[in-house]
């Protein structure tokens, strides 16, 4: 590294603490500004990907998520009427021992917070960032007009709704999607399948599924990601209906599933998870670097959100440490993700309808042509590849190999 920075990063999620630690294990000057009094993490669970934990590993974080995660070694949905296998994904369709990894969300934040609390990483919370200047080094300007800084560097990692990210003047707005999904973390039941994510689908406004999560945290027990697709317009509609005509509803799709709603006694244990889409076209410059949701946000299909996340924040460390100025380094940092979030941003776009929207077309192919390409080659290969986040790679221009998993015994 030529020179220390200092720097600001707006957000305390998975792309602004992993950036934070990234960076200040570079030897630069990190603060993070949150703007909850207390950084926490939001909603259930998800699955990190090959591409996550090998982030992770570089973080020498491996050990404690794994330690607290539950291991995914297949998605598997199936048709609620006929009970039809519709869906079949294996992380081992393809060499190199793969799996995904399903956590609780607190598990990640967890491990991530506890290391940047570690490296003595100064987070300021209650701070709600709202623009920034750039005349010289950047300022951050907060509620009331508070200012902040002068900092040679701003990493926006507010999340998909990030105001920061129009300081660059990118024309993307965040498309809300039709359909978002109740989301619960409950105590896992047995009869579930511990090592999938396991879905079922009527059509493709209906879609009901079971994720195993492992632990919030060690000595807690192990718990199951439990959602249900639903337009977010028609929850109070489904909340007027009452909790019992929406139980009997999920039953209806999935019987065994009871032993999840059976643990559900209010509206208040399910949150309602809204999905918006956009990708900036250029998420760098002008002493903002923008990474995670806040550059590129989609619904949660394809499972790679949190995981372009920590590829972005690994990106932008790299990008620093090879380059001569920060103009540089964000032109780097842009160019290195470039292709991988586009192919990944449009794979999610188009294939969301066919798992969420009140398309009858879309899940009458989804049924047929999914299916037959999960068993014939190189349909198996694809599918994991593509679940992996591994289409196109996206280790080699950020200065990463990927992890690699010693073979059993
Ligand atoms: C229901 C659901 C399921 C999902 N499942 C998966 C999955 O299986 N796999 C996967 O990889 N991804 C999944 N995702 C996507 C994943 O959650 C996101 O991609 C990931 O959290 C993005 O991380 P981030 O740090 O960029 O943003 P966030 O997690 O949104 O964090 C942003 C942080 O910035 C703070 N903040 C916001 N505005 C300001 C401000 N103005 N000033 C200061 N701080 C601010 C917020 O409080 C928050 O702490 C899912 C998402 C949802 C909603």
């Amino acid at each position: 590294m030529s020179r220390s920075y200092d720097i600001a990063i707006a957000g305390a999620g998975p792309a602004g603490l992993a950036a934070a630690l990234y960076l200040k294990r570079a030897g630069h000057k990190v603060t993070i500004f949150e703007r909850f009094d207390k950084p926490k993490p939001v909603g259930s669970g998800l699955i990190l990907q090959p591409t996550g934990l090998t982030v992770l590993a570089d973080l020498d974080l491996l050990d404690d998520i794994l330690s607290l995660g539950s291991r995914i070694e297949r998605l598997h949905g199936t048709d609620a009427h006929t009970g039809r296998t519709v869906l079949e994904v294996r992380y081992d369709a393809r060499p190199g021992r793969r799996f995904g990894l399903a956590v609780h969300r607190a598990a990640l934040f967890g491990v991530l917070y506890r290391a940047a609390m570690g490296e003595a990483i100064a987070i300021e919370t209650n701070v709600e960032v709202e623009t920034l200047e750039t005349a010289g080094r950047a300022t951050l300007v907060c509620a009331k007009g508070r200012r902040l800084g002068p900092f040679d560097l701003i990493v926006d990692a507010s999340g998909a709704r990030s105001k920061l990210r129009h300081h660059l003047g990118d024309p993307s707005t965040l498309r809300p999607l039709a359909y978002g999904a109740f989301w619960a973390s409950l105590g896992w039941r047995d009869g579930f399948d511990r090592s999938a994510l396991l879905q079922r689908y009527d059509k493709a406004s209906i879609m009901v599924g079971v994720l195993p999560i492992g632990r919030p945290e060690h000595g807690s027990q192990d718990m199951a990601a439990f959602f249900w697709s639903l337009k977010p317009a028609d929850a109070e509609r489904v909340k007027t209906e009452g909790l019992e005509a929406w139980k009997a509803r999920v039953i209806s799709v999935w019987p065994e599933c009871e032993a999840f709603t059976g643990q559900i006694d209010s509206f208040e244990q399910l949150s309602l998870a809204r999905y918006g889409h956009h990708t900036m076209g250029l998420p760098a410059g002008r002493r903002l670097a923008v990474i995670g949701d806040a550059a590129h946000s989609t619904s949660p299909q394809l499972g790679q959100g949190a995981n372009m996340a920590l590829l972005d924040a690994a990106a932008l460390s790299h990008a620093l440490a090879r380059a001569n100025t920060i103009d540089d380094a964000l032109e780097t940092y842009a160019s290195a993700r470039r292709w991988h979030v586009r192919v990944f941003q449009a794979l999610s776009r188009s294939l969301t309808p066919f798992y969420q929207s009140d398309s009858a077309a879309l899940p009458f192919l989804r049924d047929r042509l999914v299916a037959a390409l999960a068993r014939v080659p190189p349909g198996p290969q694809f599918l994991a590849a593509m679940v992996a986040g591994t289409v196109i790679d996206p280790f080699r221009r950020i200065g990463l190999a990927e992890f690699q998993w010693p073979a059993a015994g």
